[in-house]
């Protein structure tokens, strides 16, 4: 994925930039990524739905990986509302939003039978079971398909790469007591710890990369010396160690008491 001008450049990002309404250029730079469910069944649906409530998202990611850009990323989208999280509000400022087609939380009828809030069934199998952590009574929710965890995880990948992002939220943890989205369905923690861990790295190999370049030339590394060269280093010190022996020899007292004999010639 490449970025240029607020677009991304890929044959899988279908650009629907201009359909929804769309806001300023942002003014701050954009550190947060916020994850959305559509609480609706198609892209289709989440497109009449955002155009008919006048709001918007950055990305569209349907059931089966497609992802569609609503806004570009120079722009604020409409999709977090009011919100606060660690001190700041108004996240539509340095968000990124990206909406994930799902019903969102089910119920169960008498029959058994799982039901989306429009009234359409969900098989057993696509149902994840589980409390919300803002609301331990809502435990029906419908289960995310592979591809779309896969291509959102991908589409925070590329953002990671375009701006300085140091935080990925559910719209739950912006709008607590107003939004459960993405619900506990979404495996948000693992999700985020992965992409904020990617890219720790990367800044840390850049980094790198950078120091590397402004280091001096390094020294070249000594010769790595040869075994026939240490075989005529040893042999080298046998002869030098044999010499200094006889030398050493010589000059020795006769006796073992360590005291010099004088010597019986006298001095001449
Ligand atoms: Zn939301």
């Amino acid at each position: 994925m490449e970025l240029e001008r607020g677009r991304v450049i890929d044959p899988r990002v279908r650009d629907r930039i201009g359909e929804l309404k769309t806001g300023d250029l942002f003014e701050v730079p954009v550190d947060t990524i916020v994850i959305h469910y559509t609480a609706g069944p198609t892209i289709g649906s989440a497109m009449n739905g955002m155009r008919d409530a006048g709001t918007s998202a950055h990305f569209l990611i349907g059931r089966g990986g497609q992802i569609h850009q609503l806004v570009g990323l120079n722009r604020v989208a409409h999709h977090a509302g009011k919100s606060a999280y660690a001190g700041r509000e108004g996240f539509n400022g340095f968000s990124i939003g990206i909406e994930v087609v799902n019903a969102g939380p089910l119920g169960r009828d008498p029959q058994g039978i799982y039901r989306t809030w429009w009234g359409g069934s969900i098989t057993p199998t696509g149902v994840y079971t589980g409390g919300h952590i803002h609301d331990s009574d809502q435990i029906y929710w419908e289960h995310y398909t592979d591809s779309e965890l896969r291509v959102t995880e991908e589409v925070c990948d590329a953002l990671c790469r375009w701006f300085p992002i140091r935080h990925i939220l559910g719209h739950h943890e912006i709008s607590p007591g107003r939004k459960l989205d993405p619900g506990p369905a979404f495996p948000l923690e693992e999700m985020r710890d992965r992409v904020l861990e990617k890219r720790r790295n990367a800044v840390e190999v850049a980094a790198d990369t950078l120091l590397r370049e402004r280091e001096p030339e390094p020294v070249p590394e000594p010769e790595p010396v040869s075994e026939a060269s240490t075989g005529a280093l040893a042999a080298l010190l046998r002869i030098v160690g044999a010499v200094l022996g006889r030398i050493l020899r010589r000059n020795r007292p006769e006796s073992g008491t360590g005291h010099a004999k004088p010597d019986p010639g006298g001095s001449r």
